[in-house]
């Protein structure tokens, strides 16, 4: 059971003020009687709710995909740094959403963000091992030595010795460019695997997270909604 106001801002209909007007002036129906009180509690799995007429499509969570845009952190929240949620259209900020994952403040690519933290702890488990794929480009040389190094694991650092990961070499020369695909998450893992064998990585994008690709048409800085089959994909 959930406050009325709260399905429904949750459901996309409004803000929490907003919603609440729209009970106030009669305009929602629970099951065949108005209801004018924002704060009654419903069970919208069980309860048919209508606002003006129309019945609600409940839904409690929100898939989204961002392609992050550079010069941005992935935080909800920044004293001094502009966030990925700072470009969150108007519309979603109501659900509370919050990034999975981490991008680096220089790079782009696939995010989702969600507030189904259920999904977000899974896809984050070490113990699940979800493939994340990166286009880079690198600043030297890349060559058999190297998508060996990388299938063997890498000693980063501190010491840490990386998973097997896959080096798929996309163009050889003093600026390489290459998909690198890991199963952790350290802290800049990337960038310091290729920093292992002497490489800086000038630039880094995210183009897929388990069975989520990153839709090429979507803009840097730019937000859409997974389809159905992407979310049944991810669970
Ligand atoms: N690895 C990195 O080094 N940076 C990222 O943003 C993501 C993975």
């Amino acid at each position: 059971m959930e406050r009325l106001d709260k399905i429904l801002s949750n459901s996309g209909i409004g803000t929490r003020k907003e919603v609440k007007a729209l009970i106030k002036q009669g305009n929602v129906m629970v099951n065949d009687t108005v209801v004018d009180d924002p704060g009654v509690h419903v069970d919208p799995s069980v309860d048919a709710i209508y606002v003006n007429g129309i019945k609600l499509v409940y839904r409690k969570y929100i898939y989204l995909m961002h392609n992050k845009k550079m010069g941005y952190i992935t935080a909800t929240e920044d004293d001094r740094e502009r966030t990925v949620l700072d470009l969150l259209p108007e519309e979603y900020r109501h659900f509370k959403v919050f990034p999975v994952g981490r991008l680096d403040k220089d790079s782009e690519g696939l995010l989702l963000l969600t507030n189904d933290g259920d999904l977000a702890h899974r896809l984050l488990s070490p113990n699940k091992k979800v493939e994340k794929k990166y286009y880079v480009r690198v600043a030297g040389g890349l060559g058999d030595n190297e998508v060996e190094k990388f299938r063997k694991g890498i000693k980063l650092d501190d010491g840490y010795v990386t998973l097997p990961a896959e080096l798929e070499i996309l163009k050889r020369g003093d600026i390489s460019e290459a998909y690198v695909t890991i199963v952790e998450g350290k802290f800049h893992q990337v960038k310091r695997m290729f920093l292992a064998l002497s490489k800086k990585v000038e630039y880094l994008k995210r183009v897929s997270m388990g069975p989520l690709l990153l839709d090429e048409n979507l803009k840097p800085g730019h937000f859409r909604e997974l389809t159905e089959e992407e979310i049944f994909k991810l669970k």
